[in-house]
């Protein structure tokens, strides 16, 4: 095909055709390739030329065309994205891309056993439908010309991606003569001797019966005509690959199977496909087990046509598939024939493609086709994600999903141990979203468990079921530890010794299983320790209820998450309790006299004083050892403390102001300011303010909110 031609063809169904963009996307990519030469021997412009060419017979649009022509361009020359976008524009630079990348994928995937997920991964990279087009016939002009490689396994490696991916999309959108032509071309690659005999015999039949098919037609028209119906017949024998699919999927052999002749009947309207339909059983007998209405009910690629198996004319069995003429198109043509019936008027019926039909919605509100085809998306896997492992295996991941969900998706055992991920080779957050394609490789650690704060981010269920059940394990042993001091001290101060064995009479009353299990419900407060100790020595109750006022201490309420309970039973003065070790406040939380105070030895760096609120504690849980339970001394309430707030700040003159004033008014002195947010309203900072203690603090608090210049205060939380 030459320049010229090329033009005239896409001038002859779209008029408007920027032949000025065509001529010069010809140029640049035959420039580009210079040289190079295919493995025919022809120069390699001839490829992007031809795929061109294919395209046409779709009736697709210029952006199309110039994508075919520059498809190979980025990869295989040195024009770069850049170049591309500067001379024909960002859409054009955009679709050239998604085709580049598509190629590249082709180079990872060497396993075809994935070869569903690796469909969805194509469509979902695809984006834009033109892309896949374009890939699509660049696959059959590549298959068209395989033989010229010299490498036997690499041709077969290209026939059989192509039977397993490229075949089923090109069924999947609909373009039932490029799947046609790729099914034969990499049939005739891997099963050749196979193809072979089975046209040669075909042939052998051919002469046989002379114009077999030909002379069927001639009586399948006469007989609908005289009933009174216009429609065109026309019939093929079925192509050599679906003959040979039904000798291996039904165990046949040739001469069994009859039915190799399908003839198909176009008509105006779906009454009259049923009236076909009627004549035509009428006439002939039916073959049982052959009909198939997809009229009514679609096939779920969207297929719709009536089948039927009859004893036709000279008594042969044949095929009858019967249309109407929008049907045909459809299933001949798929998207491309929606297209172009979009361009003109509205579909004449409301079931179509399902997933085409969504794509259609969009273009009912885009202005023209030309938009249609830009904005459309394939939005059918959009809502997924398809990830490599280092091998190569594909994982498919709903939308959304971190490194954490991948590595659930591969092992259990992966999930649990994982400590961070690389994607494409860079160490990244574990609470990445991953993008299509990314390689994900998890790193693992035996001595990692998994951590409750993946759950804020995993997406996947199995990850979050895995997550929460070894929470509630590692609540479960808290509770379990818990529940025991809890019974040991309720028994002790009862004057009885604890021990497992005096509890086993009683597990049926709260309804437990085991000793443990009793720990548990006790360390998690749905009973109290006194419950048990009553329950055990029930001639307690008397007494008890004699002193019903005098409350037992040991109506321990576990925190959620459980703290583990001190080691001295009473709270004790922050100085004397251990001579000659450090206290120093923690800098997280602030604590002040008032405040409910627990101490953490740090070995050699003595004892840290946090609230008891402070989330810092968090990191403690596992080290109940290291716990005291502290309380203020009276003379410590004399000194000067720090307590910090956390505040919100009109962004107008005299705030800053009216801010000291009131800290200065209620005795509070400022001892540090630091601004960590800034816009145009307001200023976020935090505020040191040396005062007694902590209801001094919470005046300060107080008399700041009702400041006018201050729009929110509180005490800072770490
Ligand atoms: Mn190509």
């Amino acid at each position: 095909m030459r320049q010229f031609e090329l033009v005239e063809l896409v001038k002859s169904y779209d008029p408007q055709a920027d032949e000025d963009a065509i001529n010069r996307a010809y140029v640049f990519a035959m420039k580009a390739h210079g040289s190079q030469t295919r493995a025919s021997g022809d120069p390699y412009f001839s490829h992007p030329l031809e795929v061109a060419g294919l395209l046409t017979k779709y009736k697709l649009d210029c952006a199309s065309i110039i994508t075919a022509l520059l498809h190979d361009t980025i990869e295989d020359t040195n024009a770069t994205q850049t170049d591309i976008e500067r001379l024909f524009g960002v859409e054009i630079a955009r679709l050239v891309d998604g085709v580049t990348k598509l190629s590249r994928l082709e180079l990872q995937s060497d396993q075809t056993k994935q070869a569903e997920n690796f469909r969805k991964l194509v469509l979902a990279m695809s984006e834009d439908i033109r892309v896949l087009l374009v890939k699509l016939a660049d696959r059959v002009h590549n298959m068209r010309t395989l033989r010229f490689f010299k490498d036997p396994d690499k041709r077969r490696r290209i026939a059989l991606e192509t039977l397993e991916i490229y075949v089923p999309l090109a069924e999947r959108i609909g373009m039932q003569e490029f799947k046609a032509e790729l099914e034969d071309l990499a049939f005739a690659e891997l099963h050749t001797e196979v193809r072979e005999s089975l046209l040669t015999r075909l042939n052998f039949l051919r002469e046989q019966g002379g114009d077999l098919i030909g002379r069927i037609m001639d009586e399948l028209k006469r007989t609908l005509a005289d009933a009174g119906l216009e429609c065109q017949v026309s019939g093929r024998e079925k192509s050599v690959f679906s003959i040979w699919k039904k000798m291996q999927h039904k165990d046949v052999a040739f001469e069994q199977l009859c039915d190799i002749m399908a003839f198909r009947v176009v008509v105006a309207n779906i009454e009259d496909c049923y009236r076909a339909l009627g004549i035509i059983h009428s006439r002939y007998p039916m073959v049982p087990g052959r009909f198939k209405d997809y009229i009514s009910i679609p096939k779920p690629n969207g297929y719709r046509s009536i089948h039927t198996g009859v004893y036709g004319p000279v008594r042969h069995r044949i095929e009858v598939q019967i249309r109407t003429r929008e049907m045909h198109e459809i299933s001949e043509i798929g998207v491309a024939a929606h297209w172009k019936y979009k361009q003109g008027a509205k579909t004449t019926d409301g079931r179509q493609y399902r997933w085409l039909r969504e794509l259609l919605d969009i273009l009912e509100h885009a202005s023209s086709p030309e938009e249609f085809l830009e904005h459309t998306k394939l939005e059918m896997f959009q809502d997924q994600v398809y990830c490599f492992t280092p091998k190569g295996d594909l994982i498919e991941l709903p939308r959304g999903a971190t490194p954490v969900d991948f590595a659930y998706a591969v092992h259990s055992e992966v999930g649990d141990t994982c400590v961070g991920a690389k994607i494409n080779g860079r160490i990244m957050p574990l609470r990445t979203a991953l993008q299509n394609g990314d390689q994900v490789e998890i790193i693992t650690s035996k001595a990692q468990t998994p951590s409750p704060t993946w759950e804020r981010f995993v997406v996947t269920g199995k990850a979050r079921a895995r997550i929460r059940r070894f929470v509630r394990l590692q609540q479960r042993t808290q509770y379990l530890d818990l529940g025991r001091s809890i019974l040991h001290r309720a028994f002790k101060q009862e004057g009885y010794d604890y021990t497992e064995k005096g509890l086993d009479g009683v597990l049926k009353i709260f309804k437990v299983g085991s000793v443990d299990d009793l720990c548990v419900v006790v360390g998690e407060g749905t009973h109290t320790g006194k419950d048990v100790v009553l329950a055990v020595y029930p001639e307690l109750k008397a007494q008890h209820a004699k002193a019903q006022l005098l409350a037992l201490d040991n109506n321990v309420v576990a925190l959620k998450p459980p703290r583990p309970k001190p080691k001295h039973g009473h709270a004790v003065p922050i100085k004397g309790l251990i001579p000659g070790m450090a206290v120093h406040y923690a800098g997280c939380c602030h604590p002040l006299p008032g405040d409910r105070i627990v101490g953490i030895i740090a070995t050699g760096k003595g004892v840290t004083i946090h609230t008891i609120d402070c989330d810092m504690l968090e990191q403690f849980a596992e080290t109940p050892e290291r716990w005291l339970d502290l309380a203020w001394e009276p003379e410590v309430e004399n000194n000067i403390h720090v307590g910090r707030i956390n505040l919100v700040l009109l962004n107008e003159p005299g705030s800053l102001g009216s801010l000291s004033t009131v800290v200065a008014k209620n005795q509070g002195n400022i001892r540090n300011l630091k601004i960590t947010n800034r816009t145009m309203q307001f200023f976020e900072m935090l505020v040191d303010v040396e005062v007694r203690d902590v209801r001094h603090l919470t005046n300060i608090i107080a008399a700041l909110r009702a400041t006018p210049a201050i729009n929110s205060v509180e005490r800072a939380r770490n």
